[in-house]
């Protein structure tokens, strides 16, 4: 099947795979193990396209402002001008290491939207997806969420995490997509609405087991960065089935 690199809604859905020639390094994700073609989804502002190169820099707003159109109010990896009071100390420290590619993807995204022949990939009949590298799809408009459930629907497996699992327009996607919690509470709230979480600590996690009376199956995390495997390979998977914690 054959989609657009560059898809245009209220934001970019960029999709990125090693097999149609995009470099992907990603330490923890690893997508040159995957054994089946391996696709990556990012959200990007639609002014990447018109401003390319210049997308993060603080002339034109930097990060917080790129942040602030394509990432989820909720997430406890926004800057700290944008973070929720309730995620902000000591324990929340460090912002979103995946912020760093912004902008050679603004200029990547500029120039592939420019060229029909560019702006091209064709889907393997098998295939995984990662949703989303950057961004959260949590911040896309109905067209736009059609299209990711359409590509999670229609891969072999996936991984996906949001932190807009509060929205109204994201609950159809609570079977697969896994919560981004951060604390017992966003884990019982994430839990009485109906999702599968990722995030907590490995201990917070069981106190939340405790909480749920064992109800939730904890699992953890097993990537640590000695080991060869990663995402792409997990037998875990972030795909909204499991609790997870992280592996430390
Ligand atoms: S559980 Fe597996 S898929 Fe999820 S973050 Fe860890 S290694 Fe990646």
């Amino acid at each position: 099947m054959q989609l657009k690199k560059v898809n245009v809604f209220n934001n970019v859905v960029y999709l990125k795979s090693l097999q149609s020639g995009d470099t992907l390094s990603n330490k923890k994700t690893k997508p040159w193990l995957s054994p089946i073609q391996y696709v990556e989804v990012i959200v990007l502002p639609t002014r990447a396209i018109d401003q390319g190169i210049e997308l993060p820099n603080s002339e034109n707003g930097g990060l917080t402002s790129v942040m602030s159109e394509v990432c989820s109010k909720e997430c406890r990896y926004l800057v700290n001008s944008l973070r929720p009071n309730r995620y902000k100390g000591k324990k929340f420290k460090g912002i979103c290491n995946q912020n760093r590619p912004l902008n050679f993807w603004g200029a990547q995204i500029k120039k592939i939207y420019a060229s029909e022949f560019l702006n091209q990939i064709i889907l393997h009949d098998q295939y995984q997806v990662r949703v989303s590298v950057f961004g959260d799809i949590g911040s896309l408009n109905e067209e736009g969420l059609n299209f990711v459930y359409d590509l999670i629907q229609n891969s072999n497996s996936h991984l996906a995490y949001s932190a807009d699992w509060r929205l109204d327009k994201m609950q159809r996607f609570k079977t697969l997509v896994n919560a981004s919690v951060f604390t017992i509470e966003d884990a019982l709230e994430a839990y009485s609405l109906g999702w599968k979480g990722y995030g907590l600590s490995r201990e917070d996690l069981l106190k939340f087991r405790l909480l749920t009376n064992g109800e939730v199956k904890a699992y953890t995390c097993p990537y640590t960065t000695k080991t060869l495997k990663g995402c792409s390979v997990c037998e875990l998977r972030c795909n909204g089935e499991k609790w997870i914690s992280l592996g430390k």
